[in-house]
């Protein structure tokens, strides 16, 4: 089955509604016709914004994480429903950086990914060892954990987008090699081909993240088991469009 590329741009806490504006009025121009399937991830008060400049383009705008709840007292969160009523088609979750500050158990990402779907969003999981876990033989077990605890009772597996990223390659300039970052999105498909099937399996798309950039996105792109990246620092200046078309 031929899956197809899903490049994501997290921005992280970076860009004002200003400077959010800019980029992507530079890149909109430059990754129209990309075959791969286009993301930008941009800061919550940016999404209205970034929704209205893309319309009608080939660029999807994502959410870097949502509540599961519909509403309530949960003060400085915001619910898939208002994302979904911006018109925000995709949503990171359980990125390790929302795992490791805020405490955002694989009990929480399987509730936001449900959540997720039933709204009409495509979650993009994420899951991904430490550099401890990785040395101690322990990232394969790490990663099957998450999947199986975060992916877990889920309609649709091939709706769901999955992110392995080791953290000790997010930010760090240290990219996985392609052997190793196609081995670990095998360990993710396996999983999703215990927990779902094999059809399930050859459908759903695992991206690489971690220290991605437009010299080394070709070799990791032509790696039977990834089907895309997840982009952090590279994705903040026009050269993402480099990535995008890789
Ligand atoms: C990320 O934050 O998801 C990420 C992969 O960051 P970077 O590309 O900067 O390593």
């Amino acid at each position: 089955m031929s899956r197809r590329p899903i490049i994501a741009g997290n921005w992280k806490m970076n860009k004002d509604i200003n400077e959010a504006a800019t980029l992507i009025n530079e890149l909109k121009p430059l990754v129209e016709g990309a075959e791969a399937e286009v993301v930008f991830c941009p800061p919550y008060v940016d999404l209205v914004e970034a929704v209205k400049l893309t319309e009608g383009t080939n660029i999807g705008i994502g959410a870097q994480n949502m509540h599961y709840e519909t509403s309530g007292a949960f003060t400085g969160e915001i619910a898939g429903e208002m994302l979904t009523a911006i018109g925000v088609k995709y949503v990171v979750i359980g990125h390790s950086e929302r795992r490791e500050y805020y405490n955002e158990t694989d009990e929480a990402v399987n509730k936001k990914a449900v959540k997720a779907l039933e709204l009409g969003l495509t979650p993009i999981v994420c899951c991904g060892e430490t550099l401890e876990e990785r040395e101690g033989g322990k990232a394969e077990a790490k990663v099957v954990g998450q999947i199986k605890e975060g992916c877990k009772n889920i309609d649709d597996i091939s709706k769901v987008v999955i992110a392995y990223e080791p953290i000790w390659a997010i930010g760090t300039g240290k990219t996985a090699s392609k052997e190793e970052a196609d081995e670990a999105c095998g360990w993710v498909r396996k999983t999703i081909e215990e927990m779902y099937g094999k059809d399930a399996a050859e459908a759903v798309r695992v991206q690489y993240g971690g220290s991605v950039k437009p010299a080394n996105v070709a070799e990791l792109m032509a790696m039977p088991n990834i089907d895309g990246a997840l982009v952090g620092g590279a994705s903040l200046t026009a050269d993402f469009a480099k990535i995008v078309k890789f």
